[in-house]
């Protein structure tokens, strides 16, 4: 629905700039409103999305967006952090423990070894952590869409799927999210899991399955953008 062209400002405050322009033949329910510009500092990218008859993209427009977004500034993850619902998470390993665990510790992704830090089974601990912040994330959230569902899942996967699948719907009601997601900010986790609830009811993307989408999240649209920049 959105197509990427050549950016005229190839970066800005140290984030690469991407542009997306939105299609002439999209359906109604799916056309952005406006110019949206999302920054993902700890992926250290600027999303610029225009409409099909939006001129080209000037610097006032993305200082102008970044100003509104507090100046984020960019925050790559190195090997001591992780980047947690799009914010950069410090990771401390606790040698010689005398036993495994991973835990969240005053803001800190807390690895305890047996014996000395391994980093095969440092990454298995923090990627496990990460997925199962994920899953309970999708849990608490949906609590919120419950009221609203005429069908529940039933259960919610998070599994390793193609980058730009962030989420999956089967007929017997599994529903499969991203493990990726974890990185991403939460409202793009809530935007996939209601996208994939709505197909509980319409397994299709028909006007009928967008017009629902819109009832249950009205600001989806914003929200999946941020999926370009993955
Ligand atoms: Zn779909």
């Amino acid at each position: 629905m959105l197509v990427a062209e050549k950016s005229p400002i190839p970066s800005f405050k140290g984030f690469s700039v991407k542009v997306f322009r939105q299609g002439r033949t999209n359906l109604s329910e799916r056309r952005l409103s406006r110019t949206q510009v999302v920054f993902v500092p700890t992926r250290g990218v600027v999303g610029v999305f225009l409409h099909a008859a939006h001129g080209t993209v000037e610097e006032s427009l993305l200082m102008a967006a970044w100003q509104a977004q507090n100046c984020p500034q960019v925050t790559l993850p190195d090997e001591n952090h992780i980047a947690l619902f799009g914010c950069l998470v410090p990771v401390r390993c606790v040698p010689f423990a005398g036993y495994e665990d991973v835990w969240m510790q005053e803001g800190e992704l807390q690895v305890a070894f047996k014996r000395a830090i391994d980093p095969v089974k440092r990454r298995a601990h923090v990627e496990a952590f990460a997925r199962k912040a994920l899953l309970d994330a999708a849990h608490a959230s949906l609590e919120t869409f419950k009221p609203r569902l005429k069908r529940m899942p039933q259960r919610i996967d998070i599994c390793p799927l193609r980058p730009r699948i962030l989420g999956q719907c089967t007929r017997d009601g599994v529903i499969r999210l991203n493990e990726s997601l974890c990185h991403l900010p939460q409202s793009v986790m809530e935007e996939t899991l209601a996208h994939e609830l709505v197909h509980l009811e319409h397994f299709n993307h028909s006007t009928a399955f967008w017009l629902r989408l819109t009832e249950l999240l009205p600001d989806w649209l914003p929200r999946t953008l941020a999926h370009y920049l993955s």
